[in-house]
C-alpha cells in the first residue's frame, strides 16, 4: 500500500500538506465506515483504499460490513434497480425482508463511531442506533430518477441522519438535512491503476491468450444488466463490419450482487460462436485489470444507469480513449470529443469506436486530455480532503466548509 508521501510527485506537496493540516483537526474522533460488501463495486473499492490512507494520516478509521443472506441481497439488488429507475416488481415480503436482515444487524453490529459513516441503501436502516454520534449516509447511486416507492421507503431513514452525501448534482434530492456533493475518486498508485511494465501486459495477455493483432475494445464491469454487456456486443458486432477488432467482457460478481451468474450465462451464449469476444471471469485481481485496460485500444462503459463509474476514470487515467454512456457520473468524466466521446445507444457507441479506430491522432489526444482531467479532480488526493471537511462540518454546522 502506498505512503502518503509517494502521491507528493502526482499531486504537489501542498496538497499533502494540506491533508495533514485537516488530519490533524480529527484527532480523538473515530470514524467508522459501514458498507456492505468488503470486495466487489466501486464502494469496496474506494474504502479499500481510502480506509488505509486516512489512518496513515492518523484519523483513526475503522470498517465494518453488515452480514445478509442471498435473499436479503436479492432484495437490496431490487431496490438498487429500482433506484436507478428500472421497473421492479417489490412485494410486501420484500420490504419485511429487508427490515428482518436490518433488525439483526442492528443487534449485531456494534456502532461505536464518533462519526458512524453509512454506504448505500444496504446498512441503512442502522441509523435506529443513532445516539450522540453523528451519522453520514453516502448515497453512491444515481437517484436523479429513483422509484418514487423505495425512495419513500428510504427516506424514513435518511431524515434521522446528520447529513446526506451525493456523487453528482445531479442526484441531489429535496431533504430537510444538509447534504453535500463529493464524487468518487480513483486511486493511482493502487495495483489497479500504477503504472505496469510491458511485460506484466504482454503476460496477462498470453495467461487469456489474448493477441494484439486486432484492435481490442474493453469493457471491465461486473455481470450487470445496468452496465449493458449485451448492448456491448451489438455494438462491437457493428463496428467489426467494417475494422477487424476483438472484444473484452471482463468482470468478476459482487457478493452482494445475486444477479451477476445469470447475466454471465446470457453473455457467454451470445458470444459463443465469435473467437473475437474474450468474456474473463475475473475474481478480484486488480494488476489483471489494470493490465487488460492498458492492452485496450478503446474502453467503453455502455452502461445504462451508472452511479459514479470508475471503471471510466481508471480508463482516461491510463489516457485510453473511451467511449461511455452519457449516464451518471459519467458526463463528470467526459466532456464529449474533448476527454472521451458520450453515446446513448448501440448505434452511438458503434459509431464513436469506428471513429476512434479511423483517427488514431484524434483517439490519442481525448485519452491524453482524460488523464489531465482526473487528475485533476478525480484523484484519492482530493477525495481525503473532501472526507475530512465533511466529517469537520458535522462538528461545525453554521460554518461554510467548502468542499471543491
Ligand atoms: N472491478 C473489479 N473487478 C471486476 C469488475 C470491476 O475490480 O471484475 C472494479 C472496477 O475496476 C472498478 C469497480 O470495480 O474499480 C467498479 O466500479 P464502478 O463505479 O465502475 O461500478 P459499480 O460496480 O460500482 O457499479
Amino acid at each position: 500500500m502506498a505512503k502518503i508521501e509517494e502521491y507528493i510527485p502526482l499531486v504537489g506537496q501542498s496538497v499533502i500538506d494540506d491533508l495533514s493540516l485537516l488530519s490533524e483537526r480529527l484527532k480523538g474522533k473515530v470514524i467508522q465506515h459501514i458498507n456492505s460488501t468488503p470486495v466487489g463495486g466501486g464502494v469496496a473499492e474506494i474504502l479499500n483504499r481510502m480506509v488505509p490512507l486516512l489512518r496513515e494520516l492518523g484519523v483513526d478509521t475503522k470498517w465494518d460490513v453488515i452480514k445478509g443472506g442471498e435473499q436479503f441481497f436479492a432484495v437490496t439488488k431490487k431496490f438498487h434497480n429500482a433506484l436507478h429507475g428500472r421497473a421492479e416488481e417489490i412485494t410486501s415480503r420484500d420490504f419485511e425482508v429487508f427490515m428482518e436482515t436490518s433488525q439483526q444487524n442492528v443487534e449485531g453490529i456494534d456502532t461505536y463511531g464518533d462519526i458512524v459513516f453509512i454506504h448505500d441503501p444496504q446498512p441503512i436502516a442502522l441509523v435506529k442506533k443513532k445516539s450522540a454520534n453523528k451519522w453520514l449516509w453516502r448515497c453512491h447511486i444515481d437517484v436523479s430518477n429513483p422509484n418514487d416507492r423505495i425512495w419513500g421507503f428510504l427516506m424514513d431513514f435518511i431524515v434521522q441522519y446528520d447529513s446526506a452525501v451525493f456523487s453528482a448534482p445531479a442526484f441531489s434530492q429535496k431533504l430537510p438535512i444538509r447534504q453535500f456533493l463529493i464524487s468518487p475518486s480513483i486511486d493511482p498508485l493502487s495495483d489497479k491503476n500504477k503504472e505496469l511494465p510491458q511485460e506484466t501486459i504482454a503476460s496477462v495477455l498470453r495467461k487469456y491468450d489474448i493477441k494484439k493483432d486486432k484492435p481490442i475494445i474493453t469493457q471491465i464491469s461486473r455481470f450487470d444488466r445496468l452496465k449493458d454487456p449485451l448492448g456491448v456486443i451489438e455494438a462491437y458486432l457493428r463496428v467489426k463490419k467494417y475494422t477487424d477488432c476483438q472484444l473484452i467482457l471482463a468482470g468478476g460478481t459482487a457478493e452482494d450482487d445475486p444477479e451477476g451468474s445469470k447475466v454471465l450465462e446470457e453473455v457467454q451464449e451470445r458470444a459463443k460462436n465469435d473467437p473475437d469476444i474474450h468474456i474473463l471471469l475475473l475474481s478480484q485481481n486488480d494488476i489483471e485489470i489494470n493490465a487488460l485496460q492498458r492492452a485496450s485500444d478503446i474502453i467503453i462503459q455502455k452502461s445504462i444507469r451508472e452511479g459514479f463509474g470508475l471503471t471510466v476514470a481508471e480508463a482516461l487515467w491510463k489516457a485510453k480513449p473511451v467511449v461511455a454512456s452519457n449516464v451518471g457520473g459519467i458526463p463528470l468524466q467526459i466532456k464529449h470529443k474533448y476527454s472521451g466521446l458520450l453515446c446513448h445507444s448501440v448505434g452511438g457507441a458503434s459509431f464513436a469506436m469506428k471513429q476512434l479506430l479511423n483517427s488514431p491522432e484524434y483517439a490519442k489526444k481525448l485519452g491524453e486530455n482524460g488523464r489531465e482531467h482526473i487528475k485533476n479532480n478525480f484523484l484519492i488526493t482530493r477525495h481525503l480532503r473532501d472526507y475530512m471537511l465533511l466529517f469537520l462540518s458535522l462538528y461545525h454546522p453554521e460554518d461554510i466548509v467548502r468542499l471543491c
